[in-house]
């Protein structure tokens, strides 16, 4: 019996439903409840929230957010062959947890939850980033999340909460810091994970602003850090030359070297450029 419910070991549950880890699915399972369980209180007070979960796996993160109180938790899992495992956890918390089969990436997920929604996951890592991004770019904000605690690899999650000057800083850290606040909250060694993988992993926290920190319009400022870091060793105003026919003077209105490198420009001042071209 584990620390946190009366289910069984998740040793046992993997065994009795053949639940052989998928590379192609990402899957890296976390087997232990306490470590789970922990995850789930970086989330916050779960107590009042609904929680979405992509890829609950045979349920550790899972039975870690119910018994740490989650109100609800919406799961959406790719492979089937978990389903069995999952809907025994349904049971033992009856009216608690929906799971969803299908494909996180086709998947309305507001619709399924009441805010306020935090967004906790032991991601996969091949589509994890993916999924980052649609999070922190939606149609409005603030967005229908108020915070995500997920794990990915530690190098994403370095880029996450990365400042300028060092050579993670990029899109990431522009797309999360721009509209929330995210902080690395926990790393794990491979050996944390079964089968482990190749890489350390990181569990990064992000609770979304009211507001962005800088007026900005969200396109125009996609639009010119994606050109700035695509050739981020270029001056700026060669890297985004496309962008206006003016480029250096805009970069002089807005405060910025033209010589200067992508990755020297703060948040700030990448969101007065984003205001100068749109
Ligand atoms: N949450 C479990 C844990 O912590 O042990 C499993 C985490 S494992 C890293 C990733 C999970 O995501 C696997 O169960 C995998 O089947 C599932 N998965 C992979 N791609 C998915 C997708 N596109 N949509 C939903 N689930 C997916």
């Amino acid at each position: 019996m584990s620390a946190i419910d009366t289910l069984p070991p998740l040793r046992a549950v993997i065994a009795s439903h053949g639940l052989s880890a998928r590379k192609a699915l990402g899957q890296n399972f976390l087997l232990d409840l306490n470590l789970t369980a922990k995850i789930a209180r970086v989330a916050g007070d779960l107590a009042g929230s609904d929680v979405l979960e992509v890829g609950p796996g045979p349920g550790g993160l899972t039975r870690g957010l119910l018994a740490e109180g989650a109100r609800r938790v919406v799961a959406v899992e790719k492979d089937a062959r978990c389903l069995p495992a999952l809907a025994e956890i349904a049971e033992a918390y009856p009216g608690r947890l929906e799971v969803i089969h299908g494909d996180a990436l086709d998947l309305d997920w507001a619709a399924h939850l009441t805010p306020p929604i935090r967004i906790v996951a032991n991601l996969p890592y091949n589509v994890g980033t993916e999924l980052l991004v649609r999070w922190l770019t939606p149609p409005v904000w603030p967005p229908r999340w108020s915070t995500m605690t997920l794990m990915f690899q530690r190098e994403v999650a370095e880029r996450i909460v990365a400042t300028p000057g060092s050579k993670a800083y990029g899109r990431l850290a522009i797309l999360a810091q721009w509209r929330s606040t995210a902080r690395i909250a926990m790393t794990l060694p491979p050996e944390a994970f079964t089968p482990p993988p190749k890489v350390r992993s990181a569990v990064v926290h992000l609770e979304a602003l009211d507001a962005p920190r800088y007026p900005a319009d969200p396109q125009v400022l996609s639009r010119i850090v994606a050109a700035a870091f695509n050739q981020r060793r270029k001056m700026l105003r060669a890297a985004l030359k496309a962008q206006a026919p003016d480029i250096e003077d805009r970069l002089r209105a807005a405060g910025i070297d033209p010589t200067a490198r992508a990755e020297e420009i703060s948040l700030e001042a990448f969101c007065a450029l984003a205001r100068e071209l749109a």
